[in-house]
């Protein structure tokens, strides 16, 4: 059946300005990383995709080598594209990276110009487009000096291909310099892609502050820590989930019993707070402000649902702060 979006979908999500740029992006974006590749279902994934869209969730990250196989993820996104958000396209706000391994020989990775700039225009094919809104480079090249993955950053955007520039997986320091870069060339970074929940806290480290004072959005990635982060491992691991599956990027041995505890703990607090686990760690994200969006992913369309009610309960007690550091320690 044709798709028309919810006529209602902007009355309930909040949008918040990316740093210092024109742009607001949904408190909840939602990633393509697994569960949209040659693997997974159609109808499936697309039902989880409408269900974001009539929500309000007007941000959908890709990569290059999102799948399995790497590809699939933008080849179906370009299906869904085509057969549901087309007409909607100045609504969207759709981005790719380059920087993980994509093929083969000296120029299918990490941070050349020849790498970036032909790996975004296979990715604007894939997905039938004529330009990304955004465009990571997904993770700082040890080898390649920054002025020459920067540039091709720049390129990028001037060429009509992106319309922002991103970084993911930089470092404070070399964040700082990519932002100096990228600012001297006229294109200034939009947002900062770092892996950060509540089992993660490296960007406190640092990185939080020079986004905050470089006025750069942040999108956190991973916020429920691969689905740790929700009910669904204090129990055992269930059949059909990340860590169950052989294509999943979370591991079995990544669950002891030490962090099931502290799980059980923080599950305990979100019940109190009447909210469930995947909801409170999104909350909790989003208490600072210079947070701009969470990054999650979702396997079906009821984990997007229930992820989505985190947005009725984001205040948090300092009590309940101070509790939540206590688990984690
Ligand atoms: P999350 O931490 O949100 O984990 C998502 C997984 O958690 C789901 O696939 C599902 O797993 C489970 N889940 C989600 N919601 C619920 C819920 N409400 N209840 C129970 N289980 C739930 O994020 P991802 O790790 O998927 O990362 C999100 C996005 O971040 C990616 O799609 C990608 O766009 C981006 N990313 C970027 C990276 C980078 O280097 N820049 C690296 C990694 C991700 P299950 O399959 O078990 O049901």
């Amino acid at each position: 059946m044709t798709y028309i979006a919810n006529p209602s979908r902007y009355d309930k999500m909040t949008y918040r300005r990316c740093g210092k740029s024109g742009i607001r992006l949904p408190e909840i974006s939602l990633g393509l990383w697994h569960n949209f590749g040659g693997v997974d279902t159609f109808e499936n994934y697309r039902a989880i995709l409408r269900t974001a869209f009539d929500a309000g969730i007007t941000h959908f990250d890709l990569a290059n080598n999102y799948g399995p196989p790497p590809g699939s993820a933008e080849e179906n996104f370009g299906v869904i594209l085509k057969k549901d958000f087309l007409p909607y396209r100045d609504e969207l706000i759709i981005s790719s990276k380059a920087g993980y391994h994509m093929w083969p020989g000296p120029y299918g990775e990490w941070g050349s110009r020849k790498y970036l700039i032909s790996s975004c225009d296979q990715s604007l094919k894939r997905m039938g487009l004529e330009y990304v809104d955004i465009f990571y480079s997904h993770r700082p090249d040890p080898d390649t000096p920054m002025e020459e993955t920067m540039g091709a950053l720049d390129q990028i955007v001037r060429s009509g291909k992106a319309l922002y520039a991103g970084l993911s997986n930089y470092n404070p320091e070399q964040t700082k310099e990519a932002l100096t870069i990228l600012k001297d060339l006229g294109t200034p970074c939009l947002i900062h892609q770092p892996k950060y929940s509540m089992l993660v806290r490296d960007p406190e480290e640092g990185l939080l502050d020079v986004l905050g004072d470089e006025g750069v959005g942040c999108i956190p990635f991973s916020p429920l820590a691969q689905g740790l982060l929700t009910g669904k491992y204090l129990n055992g691991i269930p059949e059909g989930s990340r860590a169950d599956l052989e294509h999943g990027f979370l591991q079995k041995d990544e669950i002891n019993d030490q962090l099931v505890d502290k799980l059980k703990s923080l599950n305990n607090l979100a019940e109190k707070r009447g909210q469930s686990l995947a909801q409170m760690a999104i909350a909790w994200l989003l208490k600072d402000e210079r947070i701009t969006t969470v990054l999650i992913g979702a396997s079906r369309v009821s984990q997007l649902e229930n992820s989505l009610g985190a947005l009725d309960n984001k205040d948090f007690s300092n009590g309940e702060l101070e509790e939540i550091e206590k688990i984690l320690k």
